[in-house]
């Protein structure tokens, strides 16, 4: 039932919403005329709850002010508070003493299921199934309304060609198309068809701009990078949150772009988002993002990075309190016009009328909701689902898997019998250590295994390095190991990550096994070379020794509650593997950033020929390309058609299961502009479909590419069709070889 109201969007409802907004648009207005300045700073501000965490260095009482301050109702918002029961009593304080009864908005990382956990949002992408995707938002959204939450913080939409980045794990990856498909298919399952239904949220884009281009993948470093780069991949999936699914609230970002922090741009935030675009939600700047505008040495004191970030367009301030301490001298000082505050606030309370929260403060809050709603069977089975449909078959020589019934399997690796990992960082409220482990996953499915952990993963928590909890070097678990190892009829091994060594902060030079891992695996492979190795991860790791010398290779990111059920199904066969890798797996940490819609030098040559583009000790290709995956089955792609209709080029390929099992494969559609006024991409992903064949089926699988698909943007942002020769590449991969050439024909 979910799933038939996850799919029902459509058009009709943009027109309510439209309509509703701007009545909306009207109240806020009505009410900001009754507003004191004073008042108004307070609804641009936004406390954390757990603010010591990671916040500013607090001066003074630093808590002490700031509940003092909630307790007067002269806060807009507030992230992490958790629970119906605590949500309404803050709400209480802003209804009750606030001289206009102004409601709270309450925000929270809501970013791959609540209480429920699913898979993390890259291991989702690599799914490319848009309505399992917009599934899991609405779950997520409705289990985090049920805690009268009614903001999250995602979808992250940051375009990254940086496995180094830790925040890969958070996105979908390295492709603007299919990131933006992604980023409205997020957005329209947090935000529902009506936003003032207490089962939705609203979303936030973040983080804008061009924080997954941090140099070297170190987190929160400077993005320095060209306009075409910006256009044509850094802005797109913000741009279709915006346009195709009205997304009511964005991020800026921690980072500088091109010298300026994303917090004090005015560029981006005044002329490209809410000029250009016409963006009429509101600007959330990052955690303390104004105040570190100080350590960038572009805002001289706290004062200043408050005039810089209002005069820039961050409408709602988030834990920097700078606004709270200097907005309104800096407006009866003459520096900050009034009018940039009205805007900010009118905003603000657009989405909170929206939201429904001046209808009923309390509508979000219901602990009837809160008991009935998290974590039930129908949520985790959804999630079930979403991860059979995220894992990856990156490699299965002499069709080791599935498993077949009545082998004999030893199961390798402290991630295989863990129950937290999966769960994956930014894991909301699921609760530690809550995850079905793949071990677990084959009791229940009465597989014949036996355990040996062989080495160790868990680190404690390698973002704040604090307590390592474990001795990574200890190889003292090997001989049991490999003992299991030659007694059993199969290996299935799992390595990789612990929940916490990717997401924020967690950037890594090294992309190899933590620890011994790899030293486990070669000896393990050593005992018996029909080994099956399962990659966990929250991002793309360097398989390269693995893939020349491992048969089965199995990615299979952090996958949530269900994990251990959902890798338990693929490795049986129990569900056919079905996902296409959102990142190119590089063969080693120097060929990084390396992604498939790269620009040509001027010297390409063929593949084995390349003329002095290359490295001298390393390929250029790829371990394993964007768009890479496998099945169980083959399909067969042939007969590709293109016909140039007027303004449209229609394309069609017949796509053929040519195994014995059903499957689902991902059909990908990609072009070439071969000639064009800036230099284009070899290829671009420009249409995709997931298609389910039963054994010997057959189908044709159509696509339209329109001005939309077949032009680009210039380094001005000017949106360019230009005609000419095209080529279309139709295939499971980004590495397809159906090809076709048309011609485009323009007046
Ligand atoms: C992250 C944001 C997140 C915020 C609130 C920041 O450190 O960059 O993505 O939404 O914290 O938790």
């Amino acid at each position: 039932a979910i799933l038939a109201a996850g799919t029902a969007l459509l058009s009709s409802s943009l027109l309510a919403g439209a309509l509703a907004q701007d009545t909306a648009a009207e109240k806020a207005e009505a009410l900001l005329q009754q507003m004191t300045l004073e008042e108004k700073v307070g609804q641009l501000t936004q406390y954390s709850e757990a603010w010591d965490v990671t916040g500013p260095a607090p001066t003074g009482d630093v808590a002490r002010e700031k509940f003092e301050h909630v307790e007067t109702g002269m806060v807009g918002s507030m992230l992490n508070v958790i629970g119906a029961e605590r949500v309404r009593k803050i709400q209480d304080y802003a209804v009750e003493n606030s001289r206009l009864g102004i409601p709270m908005i309450f925000a929270y990382d809501v970013i791959h299921g609540h209480k429920t956990a699913f898979p993390i949002p890259l291991a989702e992408a690599a799914s490319w199934d848009l309505e399992m995707i917009e599934l899991s938002a609405r779950i997520a959204a409705r289990e985090a309304a049920a805690q009268g939450l009614n903001w999250t913080f995602a979808p992250m939409v940051d375009i990254s060609r940086d496995p180094r980045w830790g925040r890969v794990m958070e996105g979908a990856g390295e492709d603007p198309y299919l990131g933006s498909k992604i980023a409205v298919a997020r957005v329209r399952g947090f935000q529902g068809e009506d936003l003032s239904d207490p089962l939705t949220i609203a979303a936030t884009a973040k983080h804008f701009a061009a924080y997954g281009f941090a140099e070297a993948g170190k987190d929160y470093n400077a993005a320095d990078i060209g306009t075409v780069t910006l256009w044509n991949v850094v802005f797109p999936p913000f741009k279709a949150a915006i346009d195709d699914a009205n997304v009511r609230t964005v991020m800026n970002a921690f980072n500088t772009l091109n010298g300026i922090p994303a917090t004090a741009d005015e560029w981006l935030q005044r002329d490209v988002l809410k000029g250009k675009w016409d963006f009429d939600g509101f600007v959330i700047s990052d955690w303390g993002s104004a105040v570190e505008m100080i350590d960038h040495g572009v805002a001289a004191d706290r004062e200043d990075a408050a005039f810089l970030a209002m005069k820039a367009g961050s409408d709602m301030d988030m834990e920097s309190y700078v606004y709270r301490d200097h907005l309104k001298d800096l407006v009866e000082a003459g520096k900050i016009d009034e009018e940039l505050v009205d805007d900010a606030v009118r905003r603000v309370l657009t989405v909170k009328y929206e939201l429904g929260l001046f209808d009923d403060p309390y509508r979000y809050i219901d602990e009837g909701r809160e008991a009935s709603l998290l974590f039930t069977d129908e949520h985790r089975e959804a999630s079930l689902k979403m991860a059979e449909r995220s894992v990856v078959l990156l490699k299965n020589e002499g069709s080791l898997l599935p498993l077949k019934e009545g082998e004999s399997i030893a199961l390798i690796g402290a991630l295989a019998a863990d129950k937290d990992s999966p769960l994956g960082n930014w894991r909301g409220q699921a609760e530690k250590g809550s995850a079905v482990s793949l071990m677990e996953g084959f009791e229940a499915a009465g597989i014949d295994f036996t355990y040996a952990e062989g080495a160790a993963v868990e680190t404690g928590d390698a973002g704040f390095a604090t307590e390592v909890e474990v001795n990574l070097d200890d190889r003292s678990g090997f001989a049991e190991a490999v003992e299991a190892a030659q007694s059993a009829d199969k290996v299935v091994i799992v390595l990789g990550e612990d929940a916490l060594q990717s997401g924020e902060g967690r950037s890594r030079a090294d992309l190899g096994f933590p620890g011994v891992q790899q030293e486990l695996l070669e000896a393990v492979h050593a005992a018996n070379p029909n080994t099956i190795l399962v990659v966990m991860s929250g991002r793309p790791l360097i398989l390269t020794w693995a893939d020349e010398n491992v048969p089965a290779i199995v990615q299979a990111w952090h996958l949530g509650h269900e994990g251990g059920h959902a890798l338990t199904n693929v490795l049986t066969g129990a569900y056919n593997p079905s996902g296409k890798l959102p990142m190119t797996f590089p063969r080693s940490v120097g060929q990084i950033p390396i992604y498939y819609n790269h620009l040509n030098t001027g010297r390409p040559g063929p593949r084995d020929v390349v003329f002095w583009q290359h490295y001298i000790d390393e390929s250029n290709d790829p371990l394993y390309p964007f768009g890479h995956g496998l099945s169980y089955t083959e399909f067969d792609y042939s007969r590709l058609r293109v016909r140039n209709r007027g303004d449209q080029v229609e394309v069609s390929v017949r796509v053929r299961n040519t195994g014995d099992v059903e499957g689902e494969e991902v059909v990908q559609l990609y072009i070439r502009d071969r000639v064009a006024s800036i230099a284009r991409p070899v290829r671009e992903l420009k249409g995709f479909e997931k298609v389910s064949l039963k054994p010997g089926e057959a189908r044709r699988v159509s696509f339209t590419l329109t001005d939309e698909e077949l032009g680009f943007y210039g380094p001005r942002g000017d949106y360019r069709v230009e005609p000419g020769a095209f080529d279309v590449f139709v295939g499971g991969s980004s590495e397809a070889d159906l090809t076709a050439t048309f011609e485009l024909s323009r007046d």
